[in-house]
């Protein structure tokens, strides 16, 4: 029932493309309040005038606060500043929607660049735990709070080309499972969403911006679009209150 959304204050990291974007613009139509962070103002700035669209097309009164925020979740410093930059009316955040995160190269180990390591991991890992860290505390202070953090098919199972980001997406995976344990005393929820193939920048990210290689890896499936998770993250977050959506793998109809 998304009712239960109405007036909440939603935070999404990596919300200037992809599945970020369409969970925004998703839950504008639902009546909340949105914190959109990413690297890329200009795209920030899109996806807000496009929440604005979304929730005045929805008629309801309640949310429609939509604050870009320019931030690297991989940089420890402005993590912790970040409730400097956010607007008094949108600082109680209700539901946290841990989504940066990104692929690049398909080498083999010994071939991997350094710099591709530890990029992946201060993002995927070090900066999904930095969010994390930074509202647990303030859920904890409230007793409220539902985590949202995107997982991977990719933290279940490996694939040749993948040891760094399967690794940060099992990382992904342990961090969350363990912490759902810690807070089961607790009315926090924790949810982690594993998608498999869906169309988005992921895949231009991935090889470096060759769009032909991106789309390559479509053939012979439909993939999921960005809406398609959106809708899955937002079905979560409008579940009665005693309900926890632990786990949730979404694949296309072809994907093996
Ligand atoms: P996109 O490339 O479209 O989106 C990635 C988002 O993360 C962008 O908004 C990007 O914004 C942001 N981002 C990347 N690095 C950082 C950073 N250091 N700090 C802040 N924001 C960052 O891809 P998707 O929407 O597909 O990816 C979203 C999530 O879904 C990722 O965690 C990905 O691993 C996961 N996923 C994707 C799948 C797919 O097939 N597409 C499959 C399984 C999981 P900006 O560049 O502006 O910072």
């Amino acid at each position: 029932n998304a009712s239960r959304l109405l007036g909440k204050t939603v935070l999404i990291t990596g919300a200037s493309s992809g599945i970020g974007a369409a969970t925004a613009i998703l839950f504008a139509k639902a009546g909340t309040n949105i914190l959109l962070l990413a690297r890329r103002e200009e795209a920030l700035k899109s996806v807000q005038q496009a929440c604005v669209a979304a929730h005045k097309a929805s008629g309801l009164k309640e949310g429609g606060e939509f604050a870009p925020i320019q931030l690297d979740v991989s940089d420890k410093a402005a993590v912790a500043g970040l409730w400097s930059k956010v607007p008094s009316t949108l600082r109680n955040v209700d539901i946290l929607v841990n989504n940066a995160g990104y692929v690049v190269g398909r080498d083999h180990v010994g071939e991997i660049d350094e710099s591709v390591i530890e990029g992946m991991f201060a993002t995927n890992v070090f900066g999904l735990i930095a969010m994390t860290q930074l509202l647990v505390r303030d859920f904890k202070a409230r007793q409220a709070g539902h985590i949202i953090q995107i997982g991977s098919v990719a933290g279940r199972e490996p694939y040749v080309g993948g040891s760094i980001y399967t690794a940060t997406k099992h990382a992904v995976n342990a961090f969350t499972a363990s912490m759902m344990r810690e807070l089961v005393d607790t009315p926090i929820r924790v949810t982690e969403i594993q998608p498999g193939m869906v169309e988005t920048e992921f895949s231009i990210v991935r090889f470096r911006g060759d769009v032909n290689a991106a789309k390559s890896v479509y053939q012979g499936l439909q993939p999921l679009t960005g809406e398609d998770i959106a809708e899955e993250i937002v079905w979560a977050a409008s579940r009665p209150p005693h309900v926890n959506i632990a786990e949730t793998l979404i694949f296309p109809v072809n994907q093996a």
